[in-house]
């Protein structure tokens, strides 16, 4: 075998390898409906409100240490997946966990009555009260950046 036949039988392998891989790297383009989105936050603001009534019967002495923690803990979870689905239903953006939990954890402290500090602004899109600096409305996921540059 001559280095060209090689070369050409990794060529030939490479260029089947990446055919048959073609479908897991073309990317999703279909937009999320908008109702699937408000699906996502109206299961997400569910559970904040799961949540918050635990906070209270945990501070009312209804539930246990241990059992609210487990508890917290799992509706934490299924927020931050929610809210991880919702932020990837809309185009080009990505979270890290830290933000992810960062958000979920103002928006509880938000419908706590607890405001966060730091001067709000209140959303362009939905009139929810937003910290200044962050990049989307915890209530409706309007850019705050893009509204800011408009
Ligand atoms: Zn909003």
């Amino acid at each position: 075998m001559t280095i060209g036949s090689i070369l050409l039988s990794v060529a030939l392998f490479i260029i089947f390898i990446g055919y048959l891989a073609r479908p897991f790297f073309i990317k999703e383009q279909e937009d999320t409906p908008r109702s699937r989105r408000l699906d996502l936050l109206a299961q997400k603001d569910q559970i904040l409100a799961d949540i918050q009534a635990l906070d209270f019967e945990f501070e009312t002495g209804t539930v246990s240490e241990p059992e609210y923690r487990q508890q917290r803990y799992f509706m934490v979870q299924d927020a931050a997946l929610l809210l991880r689905k919702f932020e990837q239903s809309l185009p080009q953006k990505s979270m890290s966990d830290d933000e992810i939990d960062a958000k979920i954890e103002a928006a509880i402290a938000k419908i706590r009555g607890i405001e966060p500090t730091g001067i709000e602004i209140p959303c362009p899109e939905c009139g929810a009260a937003t910290k200044q600096g962050d990049k989307f409305c915890a209530t409706c996921g309007f850019n705050l950046q893009e509204g800011a540059t408009a």
